[in-house]
């Protein structure tokens, strides 16, 4: 038997991070058992469904590289296909028109509830003889009157309810459009699903599906339902902990790998271990080791994935998902071998004082742009008059320097400190602020190398003028 699961959104919002969960491990089971993945996108209620959400769903799937092997299938192109089967269950009878008003079935909600029962349809349309055909009507699926349905849940374990807590669900509209519960049921045995793994907020529905299909003598499939995930406080994880799409967390600065990463351990394990790359996911992922319980989100984890993975992928894969960020602030560095290099020698540097893309570009702008200006604060403290003569005789050293490399400036440094008997911090710093404007930074001799003579010298000018700037108006104070 070929496994075949899906992954199966309504196109109502971005994909959020409990979407991209259940499909990964609908993803990963596939992956594991060299099954197939179906996309199947639920657009049936065109009020809340969205051209832009459909777009952000197959975005978001794609940058996290959750590729489908089937779809994506919409379900606003299987009409025929469903009226077909609820034609297929009126004429076999297991369906049934149902004429009863929306006034009727309030009225008879409240009579059940003033006995005290529980409020449901019920079922008196089932034997109608005649059928006045202009009349308005729903279709309702006949549910079996006893007996119960059983689910043996991957995660949770044998569930029975009782049919008697169900009622004839409807089926199509008075419209003629059918009901959510029963296009998955359709889509899921057309498309040959064998394990449904979704969230648990659809553990309801099961049971209304799995008797679909009996009535339509299809194979029950597995079904795996996913515990929600919570945020920090406890409650249901929603826009308020400021849950979002997952291209959002691609604009702050997350890369896929770290995403995915932290996805998978957000409801399954494997002994205490918190790494997996992607193969080693595929290859150890189980549905049975998924959690019961809810698991809680917690954003300290994803940086220090997302540092992980920022220090030990290899730097040209980092720089791919970089650039884009470069490109956000304003910084072109696509399609030039020169600034690639400099950028993938800039990665390990950066990635041990950064957790997120977003600000390891910020922090290496320096080397393609020229900054506006000097942190305030570190200007202040290291570009003193004091430091003027110590930044134009290390100047007047890299300038008769032939060979520009990481050692030659080095050299250059401790000479001139000697020279000016001054320690590294006297010298150190001062560079510092003046190549790239700020007071933090990996080593000087690798940030010059990379930077180039000619852009070096150019920024110890600047610096210069800038102390010499503040002579001025402290002789004029
Ligand atoms: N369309 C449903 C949702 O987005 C999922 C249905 C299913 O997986 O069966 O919640």
């Amino acid at each position: 038997m070929t496994v075949i699961t899906r992954f199966a959104p309504s196109p109502t919002g971005y994909l959020h991070v409990g979407g991209a969960r259940t499909a990964l491990f609908s993803w990963l089971y596939a992956k594991k058992t060299k099954g197939e993945f179906v996309l199947r996108i639920e657009d049936t209620d065109r009020e809340r469904s969205s051209e832009a959400s459909v777009q952000a769903i197959l975005d978001g799937m794609s940058w996290l590289g959750l590729d489908h092997d089937r779809g994506p299938i919409f379900q606003t192109d299987r009409f025929d296909r469903y009226e077909q089967v609820i034609q297929q269950l009126l004429d076999e009878g297991k369906a049934y028109r149902c004429y009863h008003s929306q006034q009727e079935l309030d009225d008879m909600r409240e009579q059940q509830k003033a006995k005290g029962d529980n409020p449901r349809y019920d079922g008196s349309c089932r034997n109608l003889s005649a059928y006045p055909e202009d009349k308005p009507h729903v279709i309702r699926f006949k549910n079996p009157l006893d007996a119960s349905v059983v689910i043996d849940d991957l995660i949770r374990g044998h569930i029975e309810i009782s049919n008697t807590e169900l009622d004839d669900l409807i089926i199509a509209r008075t419209d003629g459009t059918p009901t959510y519960n029963f296009t998955v049921v359709v889509d899921d045995l057309d498309m040959g699903i064998t394990h449904v793994i979704r969230g648990d907020d659809h553990i309801n529905n099961t049971p209304k599906q799995i008797n679909i299909l009996h009535a339509l003598n299809a194979p029950i499939p597995k079904y795996a339902h996913v515990p929600m995930i919570l945020g920090d406080d406890g409650k249901r994880l929603s826009k308020r902990h400021g849950a979002v799409g997952v291209m959002q967390y691609r604009d702050d600065g997350y890369l896929p790998q770290a995403l995915l990463n932290y996805l998978v351990r957000l409801g399954w394990s494997n002994g205490d271990r918190e790494i997996f790359s992607m193969d080693e996911m595929i290859d150890l992922f189980s549905l049975e080791a998924i959690n019961k319980t809810p698991s809680a989100f917690n954003t300290k984890k994803l940086n220090w994935l997302n540092q992980h993975y920022m220090k030990t992928l290899p730097a040209s894969e980092v720089a791919v998902h970089l650039n884009w960020h470069l490109v956000e602030q304003g910084i072109n560095a696509t399609n030039n071998a020169k600034k690639s290099a400099v950028i993938e020698a800039l990665i390990p540097l950066y990635a041990e004082r950064t957790e997120t893309l977003k600000q390891l570009a910020s922090q290496i702008r320096f080397m393609f742009e020229d900054f506006k200006e000097f942190d305030v604060k570190a200007a202040k403290k290291h570009l003193k008059i004091t430091a003027g003569e110590a930044l134009s005789t290390l100047k007047v050293s890299f300038e008769s320097l032939v060979d520009w490399n990481e050692a030659s400036i080095q050299n250059a440094i401790d000479e001139t400190m000697t020279k000016l008997d001054i320690g590294m911090g006297k010298i150190g710093m001062p560079l510092r602020v003046a190549i790239t404007g700020s007071g933090q930074s990996p080593g000087m001799d690798i940030l010059c190398a990379l930077l180039g003579k000619e852009a070096t010298l150019a920024r110890l000018d600047k610096a210069l003028s800038f102390i010499e700037q503040r002579k001025l108006q402290a002789e004029q104070r």
